[in-house]
């Protein structure tokens, strides 16, 4: 989401003259983005401040003009006010809901109005504020449609830092994808923090589920994929299950989190599901898209957990098979519930060693899953050129980065190819004869 909310900041500035360089010592203005979801989240903020004002120092002296920083995103949003104190030669920290105001806030920063706060939640959502021109056309793009949580599962800070949950209207958002699809996007990727959520406002008054923004999406002609993050079990409806049977450009890979397999850690952090429910889900999914390829994220080392615990979590990731995992280890947020759970913090030792662990079995499953499509034809949307001649990189309905040679004006294209190899991270394929089709 930040890198649809960076876009987005891109556009918001780019009539007043900006434009993104990939020299950040030239720039006239630099924004730091963050996140603030795991550890070292502000340290990593201080640090890249320092180099920011380095930078601007030495334009200064050589005489080169000078450097607007600001600091926008999560950190922004938690921690607005320290950023200011520390960092005196920020000129402007924002949070995620407030930068459309962007014009506003550099015009003030540029008057020498001093240093300009914005971490407000706006009654109005900034999406009516946005730019309608000027939007992501890449071939594979995001486009949000859902904001903020209201779960408080008790490690999250998203809460706090996104806010409430917020859904845009569908027409809103039919009408975004399809300038997209104008614009060359082939594959869109709606996003949200808690997207399974959505309840957005059709144009009758009433709300529509995800399943049924889905259903609409898929109608836009040249649209060829569709995918959604991050779900959370407990909004998978009997709809939306069903979608990944019944809508043909919604792609057979799904994320949805479990965090952990043990229900006592389950209610400990509040995430109101056993894990025999999310197997439940997991199979249901299954019998309406048996190839439905899966993903997930834990935790390890939440307060409290036992050996028993965490042996519990490496039980559901054998019962379940993932194709494809993130795991973390747990970090206290500032603010959350869990983070006061002082006497019950899991010894750093113990969390890598479960890490590792963990990694180790999801790893296995990852390459067990690229390997079973040793010989398999899929189809392939053509993304980019690789670094090797003649190399183009693409994405399997899967999830997977697939690599073959082919020439690059294919790119755009969903090809047919023949995998020849299974990798840790990738695939590697070359193109079935007369496996090109054109784009629509
Ligand atoms: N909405 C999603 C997750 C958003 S945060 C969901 O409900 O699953 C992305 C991931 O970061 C989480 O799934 C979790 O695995 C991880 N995470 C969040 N807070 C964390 C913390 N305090 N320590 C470690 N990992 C954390
Ligand atoms: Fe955080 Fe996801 Fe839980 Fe919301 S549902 S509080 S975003 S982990």
């Amino acid at each position: 989401m930040n890198v649809y909310d960076s876009d987005r900041m891109a556009d918001i500035l780019s009539p007043l003259g900006y434009d993104l360089t990939d020299k950040p010592q030239s720039a006239d203005m630099a924004i730091l983005n963050t996140c603030h979801i795991r550890e070292k989240a502000s340290e990593k903020t201080f640090s890249e401040l320092g180099v920011l004002r380095k930078m601007r120092e030495e334009r200064k002296k050589t005489g080169d003009g000078d450097m607007i920083i600001a600091v926008a995103g999560c950190v922004a949003q938690a921690e607005g006010e320290e950023i200011m104190k520390r960092a005196p030669f920020v000129d402007m920290v924002f949070g995620p809901q407030s930068y459309h105001k962007l014009p506003e806030m550099l015009a003030a920063a540029s008057r020498g109005a001093g240093q300009v706060l914005d971490t407000d939640f706006p009654v109005e959502p900034k999406f009516d504020h946005l730019p309608a021109e000027a939007i992501d056309t890449k071939l594979s793009a995001f486009l949000t449609v859902q904001e903020g949580c209201d779960k408080f599962c008790a490690f999250c800070v998203v809460p706090y830092t996104r806010g409430a949950e917020f859904s845009r209207a569908t027409d809103d958002i039919l009408s975004e994808a399809k300038r997209m699809v104008a614009g060359g996007t082939r594959e869109i990727t709606l996003l949200g923090q808690n997207v399974n959520a959505y309840h957005g406002l059709r144009k009758d008054g009433k709300a529509a589920s995800l399943a049924e923004l889905i259903q609409m999406l898929a109608e836009i002609d040249g649209l060829e994929r569709l995918r959604y993050t991050t779900s959370h079990p407990l909004e998978m409806t009997e709809d939306l299950c069903r979608a990944h049977r019944d809508v043909d450009i919604l792609m057979p890979y799904l994320h949805l989190p479990v965090q952990a397999g043990s229900d006592r850690i389950l209610e400990a952090m509040n995430r109101r599901h056993t894990g025999a429910e999310y197997r439940r889900i997991i199979e249901k999914l299954r019998s309406y898209r048996p190839d439905l390829a899966l993903s997930g994220d834990f935790i390890v080392g939440f307060p409290g957990e036992t050996d028993q615990d965490f042996e519990d979590t490496l039980q559901l990731v054998r019962d379940v098979n993932y194709a494809q995992a993130y795991s973390f280890k747990y970090s206290p947020r500032p603010g959350t519930p869990a983070a006061a759970l002082e006497g019950q913090m899991i010894p750093e030792d113990v969390k890598s060693e479960r890490l590792a662990r963990l990694q180790a079995l999801l790893n296995e499953q990852q390459l067990a899953f690229n390997q079973s499509f040793k010989g398999k034809e899929i189809p392939v949307l053509l993304e980019r050129e690789g670094k090797k001649e003649g190399q183009l990189i693409g994405r399997s309905p899967y999830m997977q980065s697939v690599y073959l040679q082919s020439p690059p004006h294919r790119i755009g294209r969903v090809a047919t190819v023949i995998i020849e190899e299974g990798n840790a991270n990738s695939l590697r394929g070359k193109l079935k004869s007369g496996g090109v089709a054109d784009a629509a």
